[in-house]
């Protein structure tokens, strides 16, 4: 069977944690777990981490790992029950060291909130699903607002500020601890939450190398302040994610498809790998099947070509988790038969290696059955080969690095593999393409486009061959 070219990341939850769930979700086709610090302690994460690690290999089926850090959201504090609102009901949202001053009061863990604020502007709570006005701010560190909604209020719930520049740092307390966690599980992702600037991404790439750490950094595009400076976050990072739940929030809703394009034309111009995260079979979370409007998003994901699709709520606490694997790669088999979007047509080719890569996909497309193997040392050709989109052809990608393998199980249309090089470098193609034929990945006689900047001495560039399995 031919290979998924989009790549399914599951979110891991207490509906997932097992030995058992993690090899079934493996089996229905996951590619990348991801573990939400938000909701996840330490010893959970390593437990969950040793069992993604040992059942992978069990079934010789590399994947990834990746630690979402939760990012410097704001909360309310604990209260003692729901507070239930009507339209019109007054709230104080007041600095955690102060007491009091009105009948509905509660805290929240930003201590500038009221600098942030100004007369007039939203605050919505739990989601978007309660929305206040401001009404009045005292400097001491008080916002009396008004209830625009109805809703129930309970503890420790989200925070959004849509469109208001806030005075947070990057990483929190929390998050540096989770950094070191990622570090010492050998996490091959992590993601930055509410990130607002280059500098942010950059800061934490810096962090998870001066631990040791050699994890590829995920910017998760959630308000409006990441968008201001989508081209150069996105440059900076590794990958990006489109987190559409947060972003649905700080946007204006029918803004969010308009920003999802804009997001992924960013990503295949600049040539960055994307997941399109948030509420893809949000209603599987309880039902056996998906709504129509859930598989047609689910489809358009894919016809934008996106890396990958990513499931949450869903496999971490739903009740299906297995069947919404499967029924991604159901929906993403049929619509890869389809055209896609064609947004690599402005991706950005700068290096004499990018252009050598470039010649081999455009080889590629010309010839019928054709596959790409790409021998890299530090993935960048492969990543750049699943860049350009490829339209039939595969790409088998081959490192002796375990840990550019496993990044490289995130990119689009790629299959990596870990291998020892031999002696002679033509031995390490025929392994190659001994172990694809092994696997029933090609066929004997199809074409293979073979590049390598590893294998052909005095062609550091890049060489291109063309081989018959
Ligand atoms: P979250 O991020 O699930 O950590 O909030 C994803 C999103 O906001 O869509
Ligand atoms: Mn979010």
């Amino acid at each position: 069977m031919n290979q998924r070219r989009t790549k399914i990341v599951c979110t891991l939850g207490p509906a997932t944690e097992s030995s058992e769930m993690i090899r079934s979700l493996i089996e229905a086709g996951a590619s990348i777990f991801r573990l939400n610090m938000s909701h996840a302690a330490h010893d959970w994460v390593r437990a969950v981490t040793n069992r993604v690690r040992a059942e992978s290999s069990a079934l010789g089926h590399e994947t990834a790992l990746l630690i979402d850090l939760q990012g410097p959201s704001i909360r309310t504090g604990d209260v003692e029950e729901n507070i239930s609102l009507r339209p019109g009901d007054r709230v104080e949202f007041r600095n955690a060291a102060l007491s009091p001053s009105a009948a509905l009061s509660v805290t929240t863990n930003y201590d500038d909130l009221h600098r942030d604020l100004s007369v007039g502007d939203t605050v919505l709570v739990d989601n978007g699903t309660i929305q206040f006005r401001v009404i009045s701010i005292d400097e001491s560190g008080r916002v009396l607002c008004e209830a625009v909604s109805e809703g129930s209020m309970g503890s420790r719930r989200h925070i959004n500020l849509p469109g208001i520049r806030v005075n947070l740092p990057a990483l929190t307390e929390k998050d540096h601890l989770d950094i070191a966690l990622a570090a010492e599980l050998g996490a091959d992702f992590v993601a930055i939450s509410f990130v607002r600037d280059a500098v942010h991404v950059e800061n934490l790439r810096e962090e998870l190398r001066s631990q040791g750490s050699h994890a590829a950094v995920i910017s998760k595009i959630e308000d409006q302040e990441a968008v201001r400076h989508l081209d150069s976050i996105v440059t900076a990072s590794d990958a990006v994610m489109v987190a559409r739940g947060d972003l649905g929030i700080e946007v204006h809703l029918e803004e969010l498809p308009v920003v999802q394009r804009r997001i992924l034309m960013e990503c295949a111009r600049i040539g960055r790998p994307v997941i399109v995260a948030t509420h893809m079979l949000e209603s599987m979370i309880e039902n056996p099947v998906p709504t129509r409007a859930e598989v047609t998003d689910v489809a358009n994901a894919v016809f934008e070509q996106a890396d990958a699709v990513m499931l949450s709520g869903e496999t971490s606490i739903g009740r299906h988790p297995r069947k919404c694997v499967e029924t991604l790669d159901c929906i993403t088999r049929r619509m890869e038969r389809e055209p896609g979007a064609g947004y690599q047509e402005n991706l950005e080719i700068k290096t004499e290696k990018e252009f050598a890569v470039q010649s081999a996909v455009v080889l590629a497309n010309s010839l019928e059955r054709a596959s790409i193997a790409v021998f890299t040392a530090s993935g960048k050709l492969a990543k750049h080969a699943a860049n350009l989109r490829p339209k039939q052809a595969q790409i088998f990608a081959f490192s002796p690095d375990l840990g550019v393998v496993r990044k490289l199980v995130l990119s689009r249309s790629v299959t990596p593999f870990q291998i020892d090089l031999a002696e002679a470098h033509d031995d390490s193609i025929c392994q190659a393409i001994d172990q694809l034929r092994e696997k029933k990945l090609v066929a004997a006689g199809d074409p293979i486009v073979i590049v390598s900047d590893i294998l052909v001495a005095g062609f550091d560039n890049g060489a291109i061959l063309l081989r018959h399995a």
